[in-house]
């Protein structure tokens, strides 16, 4: 894959239509957004602007990562009680000491603390920066919970093929959840180059494993990310890390849709960002409702794919989810 070239290339706009996107994945469109981004950009401005399936989102208080207050896909899923819709409003996020435990760690930025742990959880600063010791002892207790689920679900987990499960199982939800120890900043590293380019740069059919945080099943599917630079390109192998790090978190697909855009948003700073996910959770197709067949949809448009309707329907054009 091409690479971009270093940095250094910064203030030569030169060779617009063939900036370094080489990846076969990518696919570009030529097109001119009349640069209406020149506004500074806000979170207001990111608000507002998605339009996941459920719609509504709430970041504002103590409860802001929790997906009680969400609605549920499923009707089952629902909570009680179902808490009422609020407005999310970026600019005022920033959680008190009393809401995160742990003030220090958080900047004003509701997409990526000052350490790019990006929206961290009770308990995941722990994980990062954990000892060994203290790495065993969470094997051990995750080993001991997976035992009493092997226990309560009617097997006897001393029989031979369950001996090692418990581990296998501890380890494999470790790696389904290591995003809660990725740092959004190292892994954009730096690669981020003025190019001069201001054409839409799509990267489709990316591969999303992620986790349902309500059932702890798995749901996957793709994710096509679009934007639109405002000079700056990121290095295009950045956008499946950056999808993949929020992915392999305990998500909701609508959350992790949002995540993603406004992490791009914020890295780069670009016109705008569109995000459109398709999946397949396997709570509703392995219980529950039972289809088989279903696929979710969820996207989130921020900036000039808010604003522009042509904009927009170019980039599902271009992902062919719009197709009839
Ligand atoms: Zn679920």
């Amino acid at each position: 894959m091409v690479q971009f070239e270093s940095p250094s290339r910064a203030g030569s706009p030169s060779s617009t239509g063939s900036s370094s996107n080489g990846d076969r994945k990518s696919k570009k469109s030529k097109r001119r957004d009349g640069g209406g981004s020149s506004k500074k950009r806000s979170h207001d401005d990111n608000d507002n602007a998605e339009t996941t399936v459920n719609g509504s989102s709430s970041h504002k208080n103590a409860e802001r990562r929790s997906s009680v207050s969400k609605p549920a896909r499923d009707d089952r899923d629902r909570p009680e009680p179902p808490l009422k819709k609020k407005k999310r409003k970026h600019k005022v996020t920033a959680p008190t000491p009393e809401e995160t435990g742990e003030a220090s760690t958080r900047s004003p930025s509701p997409v990526i603390d000052f350490d790019g742990l990006s929206r961290p959880s009770r308990g995941t600063r722990e994980r990062l920066e954990e000892t060994d010791e203290q790495k065993a002892a969470r094997l051990e207790k995750m080993k001991g919970a997976v035992r009493t689920l092997l226990e309560c679900v009617g097997e006897d987990p001393d029989r031979e093929g369950l001996l090692a499960t418990p581990e296998r199982y501890a380890k494999a939800m470790l790696t389904f959840t290591k995003g809660y120890q990725q740092n959004v900043k190292d892994i954009v590293n730096g690669a981020i180059f003025q190019e001069g380019h201001n054409e839409m740069v799509i990267v489709k059919d990316i591969e999303v494993f992620s986790m349902c945080e309500h059932h702890l099943v798995p749901f996957t599917g793709k994710m096509h990310i679009g934007y639109i630079p405002k000079n700056a390109v990121i290095g295009i192998s950045k956008l499946p890390r950056i999808a993949e790090l929020f992915a392999r978190r305990l998500q909701i697909q609508e959350r992790l849709t949002r995540e993603v855009a406004n992490a791009i948003m914020e890295v780069l700073n670009p016109q705008g960002v569109a995000v459109v996910m398709e999946s397949s959770h396997l709570c509703m197709v392995m219980r529950g409702v039972e289809k088989t067949t279903t696929s979710t949809i969820t996207s989130c448009v921020l900036g000039c794919f808010e604003r522009k309707e042509k904009t927009r329907n170019e980039f599902l054009s271009l992902i062919g989810v719009n197709r009839r």
